[in-house]
């Protein structure tokens, strides 16, 4: 360790190093490396710039720097990540929150009425059901005579469970977490509304793709076989089974034109664009139809 090391000049060193390595927001990441090592707010880092680093932070700081600069992403070294105005706990068994699932949460509000039912399938984080727990039951406080909406969400993994249960108790929402495949466990017709936002990825785009996500994000949240649709063939059907008649389908999507040819029999099929113009938010409604 350097006999004197300042916040400034720690933040310079960090920067330089990260930029080195090509990466990108290199002053922006050093900074949330530096807080996350000092336990400190960015407020504090600028407050504190010419006070010397605890020899623990250096050690800390230096080992977040290196693991950044092997392609670990940031929110796995600080084990959190913004969503929709809340901070979620995260950890390599969940996938990292993106700013373009946010419009899944906008369309999945538009479609839940007072007292509906919904489902979030594949829950990885909470991100979803949380949200939407915790949205819905700000909704039902302004309008108390109308009837408080119910939201359960399911996973495949265990581990991945865990941390939706902890940012659920932390976050003050109140959500049941069920193990199971897609939606199995749950009885026909109990929904008013799924939400999912499945692994899509296409296996054949693997090597293509940022280290980061590659090799740092789980496979089984990001894949879904060769041309990535694998899921949405299992999701589709199994949503039209535990929603009720009328109910509604809002998913995540990479390929939207492969998931609207799934989505024939159902009614006021729409996509919505991400704020790369891409279609990135599919909701469908069940006809009374579908069985
Ligand atoms: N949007 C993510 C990505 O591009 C994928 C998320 C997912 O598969 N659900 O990495």
């Amino acid at each position: 360790m350097p006999a004197f090391m300042d916040v400034r000049t720690a933040l310079l060193q960090g920067q330089k190093i990260l930029e080195d390595a090509g990466l990108s927001s290199p002053r922006f990441t050093a900074e949330l490396l530096l807080m996350h090592a000092a336990g400190q707010d960015r407020a504090w880092l600028y407050a504190h710039a010419t006070d010397q680093l605890k020899e623990v932070w250096w050690i800390h700081y230096g080992r977040y720097l290196h693991q950044r600069t092997q392609g670990k992403p940031t929110q796995y070294i600080t084990g959190h990540q913004e969503f929709y105005g809340r901070e979620f706990r995260v950890t390599p068994d969940v996938l990292i929150p993106r700013p373009e699932t946010e419009h899944l949460i906008d369309a999945a509000l538009s479609k839940t009425k007072p007292g509906d039912r919904v489902l979030d399938v594949g829950t990885g984080s909470g991100i979803l059901a949380v949200t939407l727990a915790l949205e819905l039951q700000a909704r039902q406080q302004k309008t108390p005579e109308t009837k408080a909406s119910k939201i359960v969400a399911c996973d495949i993994s265990l581990p991945t469970l865990r941390i939706a249960q902890e940012n659920a108790s932390h976050l003050g929402a109140n959500v049941p977490f069920i193990e199971c495949d897609l939606s199995t466990a749950f009885a026909s017709a109990s929904f008013d509304v799924v939400v999912s936002n499945p692994p899509y990825v296409p296996l054949r785009d693997r090597t293509g793709l940022q280290k980061e996500v590659r090799d740092f994000e789980p496979a089984q949240a990001l894949f879904a076989g060769e041309d990535g649709n694998d899921v949405y063939r299992r999701l589709i059907p199994e949503a039209a089974r535990v929603l009720k008649p009328g109910g509604w389908l809002v998913m995540e999507l990479g390929d939207a034109e492969a998931v609207r040819a799934m989505l024939t029999d159902w009614d006021r099929v729409e996509a919505v664009n991400d704020l790369a113009g891409v279609p990135r938010v599919i909701s469908a409604q069940k006809t009374s139809t579908i069985v």
